[in-house]
């Protein structure tokens, strides 16, 4: 059994049903859930896009490989984006979904890269994951994610919900 931990993240529409539905499918497809963080909103980065982001993180116990996540996670992403299209307009994507970790596991292939790649330069990354676990070392950098938010360069405005 091994540990993923997964961000959600999206700015189109009703967000915190979207992670919640996406959650459900998660539980159903990959396993189960041990550990929600807090909701957390930071200010859109494109200027095309109004919406403020919402992120979360997520603990999944799961016996898939992490290919095999991957492959679960971009099925739930497109599902749920198609089911959007049909009632509203949809632009952009509804639900991304990154992989930061899979226990200590380094992984560095042409569509896999964990820990992902930019864990510890963004704000809204670090936040929830320091929620969670303060103390995890980032198996690359040898570093904890309190000591990555302490050194993180983004000054982006994060608030937790
Ligand atoms: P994005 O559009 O930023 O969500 O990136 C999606 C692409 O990133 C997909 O083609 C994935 O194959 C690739 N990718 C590489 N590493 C990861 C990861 N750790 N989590 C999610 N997607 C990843």
């Amino acid at each position: 059994m091994s540990t993923v931990i997964l961000l959600l993240g999206g700015n189109r529409g009703e967000t915190e049903k979207v992670f919640q539905q996406a959650i459900g499918l998660i539980e159903q497809q990959i396993g189960l859930i041990q550990r929600i963080s807090s909701m957390y909103k930071s200010p859109p980065w494109g200027f095309e896009d109004e919406q403020w982001f919402l992120n979360q993180v997520i603990f999944v116990e799961t016996t898939l490989a992490a290919g095999s996540v991957l492959e679960k996670t971009q099925q739930i992403e497109r599902d749920m984006g198609r089911k959007k299209k049909t009632t509203t307009h949809y632009e952009g994507r509804l639900l991304d979904i990154d992989i930061l970790f899979y226990d200590n596991v380094i992984i560095s292939s042409p569509n896999l890269t964990i820990p992902h790649e930019r864990i510890h330069l963004r704000r809204f990354t670090l936040l929830p994951l320091h929620e969670l676990t303060p103390g995890f070392i980032h198996p690359v950098m040898n570093k904890s994610i309190a000591e990555l938010l302490k050194e993180c360069p983004d000054e982006s405005e994060v608030k937790k919900l």
